[in-house]
């Protein structure tokens, strides 16, 4: 109503000054306030000349194509619009400007990187585990794989790549981030089973990324199997198997008891050559992050999949919006390597923050590079995001319904509800439709029995829903994904308690909510080794008080890398309570010992969000 206001006949004079010449590049997206002055127009001019042609904007509201092509016919200026970021892109990319690279002539075979697909509960996971177990890379003391995301195994003197998460929602989420990183599907079709649903979405995803696929008919052994009448159905999905005149590999096999296995590798090396992966080793790497978490002690740790080029220790990293110097190179057997190539995943420490899975990871020229475009990467996020907000999407969070039906508005409450099993699912389901009133509504974006999921928190991100757990809890990966995408989890294991918390949210009286509160600073300037405590930071108190049993936040260059509390506080040989602004004093925390000179050590509080 405010810029309505300001848009007065008696307040508002048209602007008349020149549009620029030629094309004008604009975001898709903008709000008039951005959109305008590109067209020396003012915010007022757009929103009016809208409002003239029936459409109701703010100046802060984001446009419609068609809104901003229609302004820019009337003030007769030329637009080009383009994606957000996508200009910023190019320029960032250009800076990495790896012409120098070694030349493309010398290609090399690389190893083929294959996603295990197909229907829950058809043995995906035991595949998986068996391939990894019996087909280690030879040579290797203890030879057990980590689960990092992807692994690799030797067959006949070459490596294949396993993704370690079986299921298409990696496979489509990493595709979806453009992120193409698997070159052979293998399907696996029980044979007690058959062809399910998510069989053929699988294909559907396989299909529309153009991957070949492999079939693999799994538990031979059981006695219901009837391998014929699998057949069958897969040849019905346009599978048709080699044997019956078609080109598509089938493999007979039991993942259980070991049978086929070998069998498998051989035809997913023999797919291999057909498709002639090739890759240039040499030259500066690149490639994609699979999987990425903050690790207590070791900071962000990214497990990434190289395309190209060879990575090495020492190199300086970007991804998406994260860069560093590469500090370490841990294999899928967690041994340190000195370099990887492609097809290799491995562990990449040194990191200033935790990328996205399907983030493209490259190396750039220098250092100062490598943070220009991560910081203007993280930069653009955050731009995003805030307009992301301004769009406001149409369901609301549970925090933020009461604000919505005091403004007379239909409020919907978009919720994403997991919970143990299918009982309390529905019964949760149930009670929350009751609550409905005409002015509240209730949207389920996904309900389903299980544990709450970083899917479910991507869905819940983009559908701006509340996720409600139902005797079920997030693990510590799930819950760093919710805050890093500002999603609210709550989890209840009553379900009156529930009903009570969305009944109370619907009046406005929700229960507290906690900010955190820095109450001091202080910066790491030396380390020394005492008995007993180990890692000890002589620090200087920069700002407020550090006190002992605080809850603190260690930052090295502005990013979070570990949380926890003070252990002791001491002031020359004394342990002391608190230690003000402008003093020096030595801090031991719990548990994290990997300090370096430079790290803030913050500590906070926890404070009670006051409702208005
Ligand atoms: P996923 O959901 O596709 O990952 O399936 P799992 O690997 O978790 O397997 C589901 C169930 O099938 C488990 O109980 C496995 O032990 C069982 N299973 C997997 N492969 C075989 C097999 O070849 N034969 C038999 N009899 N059981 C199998």
């Amino acid at each position: 109503m405010e810029q309505l206001q300001a848009l007065q006949p008696t307040q508002y004079v048209p602007s008349t000054a020149p549009v620029p010449e030629g094309p004008i590049v604009v975001e898709r997206g903008s709000s008039a306030q951005v959109f305008a002055p590109k067209l020396n127009r003012g915010a007022a001019d757009v929103v009016r000349f809208l409002l003239e042609q029936g459409e109701m904007v703010t100046a802060t509201m984001s446009l419609a194509d068609e809104q901003m092509e229609l302004f820019a016919m009337e003030v007769g200026a030329e637009l080009i619009l383009v994606d957000p970021g996508q200009q910023e892109e190019t320029e960032l990319q250009a800076l990495f400007d790896d012409s120098d690279d070694a030349d493309e002539s010398l290609q090399a075979t690389r190893p083929p990187i294959v996603t295990i697909m197909g229907h829950v509960d058809h043995g995906k996971t035991t595949l998986l585990d068996k391939i990894r177990t019996a087909n280690v890379v030879a040579g290797e003391a203890g030879g057990i794989t980590q689960h990092i995301g992807a692994y690799q195994v030797e067959k006949n003197g070459k490596l294949i790549t396993f993704i370690d998460t079986p299921g298409h929602a990696a496979f489509s989420k990493m595709r979806a981030r453009g992120a193409g990183v698997t070159d052979i599907v293998v399907l696996v079709v029980a044979a007690d089973d058959g062809v399910m649903p998510q069989t053929v979405e699988a294909i559907s995803h396989a299909r529309a990324a153009d991957v070949p696929i492999v079939v693999a008919i799994n538990k031979i052994d059981k006695e219901n199997a009837d391998v014929q009448r699998t057949l069958s159905a897969v040849a019905e999905q346009e599978l048709i198997p080699e044997a019956w005149g078609g080109d598509t590999i089938v493999v007979e096999m039991s993942a259980q008891q070991g049978i086929g296995i070998d069998e498998l590798l051989e035809q997913l090396l023999v797919v291999a050559e057909v498709e002639e992966l090739t890759a240039n080793p040499s030259g500066r790497a690149k490639g994609f992050v699979l999987e990425a978490r903050l690790d207590v002690g070791r900071g962000p740790v990214a497990t990434v999949l190289v395309d190209k080029g060879t990575l090495k220790v020492g190199d300086p990293m970007v991804a998406g919006a994260a860069w560093g110097r590469v500090r370490a190179i841990l294999n899928d057997r967690g041994e340190q390597v000195k370099e990887a190539g492609p097809s290799s995943p491995v562990q990449v420490l040194g990191l200033s923050a935790v990328p996205q899975a399907g983030d493209e990871f490259r190396i750039a020229p220098d250092d100062r590079t490598a943070r220009t475009v991560a910081d203007s990467r993280a930069q653009r996020q955050r731009l995003l995001a805030q307009r992301g907000d301004a769009r406001t999407q149409a369901g609301v969070k549970l925090e933020d319904i009461f604000t919505q039906i005091q403004a007379g508005e239909t409020a919907t409450l978009n919720v994403l509800i997991k919970a143990d099993v299918h009982g309390s699912l529905e019964a949760v389901t149930e009670s929350l439709r009751k609550l409905e009133r005409d002015d509240v509504k209730a949207a389920f974006v996904h309900r389903g029995v299980g544990s709450i999921t970083e899917n479910d928190i991507t869905l819940a991100a983009a559908t701006n829903a509340t996720i409600i757990g139902f005797n079920v809890r997030p693990d510590r990966k799930v819950r760093e994904a919710a805050e890093a995408e500002h999603v609210e989890i709550r989890t209840y294991e009553v379900i009156y308690k529930l009903i009570e918390d969305i009944e109370k949210a619907m009046k406005g009286l929700l229960a507290p909510e906690f900010e955190e509160v820095v109450t001091g600073e202080a910066e790491v300037r030396e380390l020394f080794r005492a008995p007993k405590v180990g890692a000890v930071a002589g620090c200087f108190v920069r700002s407020g008080v550090v006190s002992r049993g605080s809850k603190v936040r260690f930052l090295r260059d502005g990013v979070i890398i570990w949380k926890g509390a003070i252990n002791t506080l001491r002031r020359f040989k004394d342990d002391v309570k608190e230690v003000r602004e402008g003093f020096e004093c030595g801090i031991s925390l719990t548990d994290f010992q990997d300090l370096k000179q430079g790290d803030i050590i913050e500590t906070y509080d926890l404070r009670e969000i006051e409702r208005e």
